[in-house]
């Protein structure tokens, strides 16, 4: 496994690649790596050679409140972790080399990043839309995996992706999640032991969902009393948002039919956790 640092060694290497006719495929990250991303690099390996991943814990997808400072950081582990796996390139920039000082260019997708996480972190997509594109500029993959886990993260990328016509296969990757359900999540660390213990209700209140929805329950609204109920019995737990949307335009639904999300994120202390069920019923 090769490390490059800067931008500019890395379109040269991925310029070559493509010269000599390789398929590229690409994994971007933010570190601290756990079994969720190594996932999403082993779909990376079976798709692509070579397999390109990026470590980058991206600045203006934070909002001034929020944890880009104490985000967990662990490149020796994370270095280990990727070399097991198999990446051929381990791409970690500088924030300077990404944004030099005149930088003053953003991407930002409308409709699919308002509702759920953009409501309360309403500068986070136009922050991930931007790196995301300036990364498939570097790195120029052919496929690049994400993980359904951030699924509104996901469709922006997807309809990023096909509103610039930008030559890129986006693969959306199941969540994976730890033995007793929960979605694992590099923000896990900082959990708390009875936090951690709460936290297992979100995983609960899918599940609900889930059966639900395979009882053939139609309306939006019951599935949404039952999953904030289960929520709201943990003390530990603060919903921010628990909503039902059409799986592509992710707007609010009253009736499940076709593709939906039943997506939530919620407080546990002062670490905000997210989750999703995607039911397809088509
Ligand atoms: P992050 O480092 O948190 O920005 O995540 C990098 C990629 O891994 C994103 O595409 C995430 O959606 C994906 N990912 C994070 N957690 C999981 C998980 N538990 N299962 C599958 N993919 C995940």
């Amino acid at each position: 496994m090769e490390i490059i640092r800067t931008v500019k060694e890395m379109k040269e290497f991925s310029s070559q690649a493509r010269r000599a006719g390789k398929t590229i495929a690409f994994v971007p990250t933010m570190g601290f790596f756990h079994e969720g991303h190594l996932s999403l690099m082993r779909e990376g390996r079976r798709r692509g050679d070579p397999l390109i991943i990026s470590l980058f814990v991206n600045p203006t997808q934070f909002g001034p409140s929020e944890d880009f400072k104490s985000y967990p950081r662990d490149f020796e582990r994370d270095r280990k972790m990727a070399e097991e796996v198999g990446v051929d390139i381990f791409f970690a920039p500088e924030a300077s080399d990404m944004y030099p000082p005149d930088h003053q260019t953003i991407v930002r997708v409308e409709k699919v990043t308002q509702n759920l996480c953009g409501r309360s972190r309403p500068t986070h997509f136009q922050g991930v839309a931007t790196v995301v594109m300036m990364l498939f500029e570097i790195v120029m993959p052919h496929v690049a995996i994400f993980g359904e886990k951030d699924y509104q993260q996901l469709v922006t990328i997807q309809q990023m992706v096909r509103d610039l016509h930008m030559g890129v296969e986006v693969v959306g990757w199941p969540t994976v999640r730890e033995a007793d359900g929960l979605a694992m999540s590099s923000r896990n660390t900082y959990l708390l032991p009875e936090e951690r213990k709460a936290a297992l209700s979100l995983y609960r209140s899918l599940q609900k969902a889930k059966e639900l929805f395979q009882k053939g329950e139609k309306k939006a609204d019951r599935i949404l009393h039952e999953v904030k109920g289960i929520l709201q019995s943990e003390p530990l737990v603060k919903i921010d948002y628990v909503q039902v949307c059409d799986a592509h335009t992710l707007q609010d639904v009253d009736r499940i039919e076709g593709d939906v999300v039943v997506a939530l994120a919620a407080y546990l202390g002062k670490t905000r956790l997210i989750d999703n069920l995607v039911y397809r019923t088509l």
